[in-house]
């Protein structure tokens, strides 16, 4: 979708630290971390958040939460423990209007 940050990034036309993709989504590290692991992770199609009508993507949203755990198991933070986010909204905090799952680890979580 042209003028989403996160589109852009999935099509290599913003900069973003990329580590990791498949043919459905993509993650990059988080621009403000809030941990020391902070990885966002996104679909490749453009979906504004999870008050859109999904019942249409539930293997996507199976595969991202697949692909976030393999993720933190990669960023050895499986073990101590990981927090994976999605801020729905602007009132949860939801800033960019494209799905993103974050995944948070590498300290304790309160
Ligand atoms: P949310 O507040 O849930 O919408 O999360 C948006 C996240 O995107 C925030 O944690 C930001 O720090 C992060 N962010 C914003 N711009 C960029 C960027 N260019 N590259 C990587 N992360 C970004
Ligand atoms: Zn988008």
């Amino acid at each position: 979708m042209s003028g989403c940050l996160f589109c852009d990034i999935v099509a290599r036309e913003k900069p973003a630290r990329i580590v990791f993709e498949d043919e459905r989504c993509v993650a990059f590290e988080d621009i403000r971390p809030h941990a020391p692991v902070h990885l966002l992770l996104v679909p490749r199609k453009h979906i504004s958040s999870l008050n859109e009508d999904l019942s249409a993507e539930k293997e996507l949203l199976g595969h991202l939460l697949v692909a976030a755990a393999k993720l933190a198991k990669e960023n050895g933070i499986d073990g101590t423990g990981y927090r994976i986010t999605i801020n729905t909204n602007a009132g949860a905090g939801q800033t960019i209007f494209h799905l993103h799952v974050h995944i948070l680890g590498g300290r304790t979580m309160r």
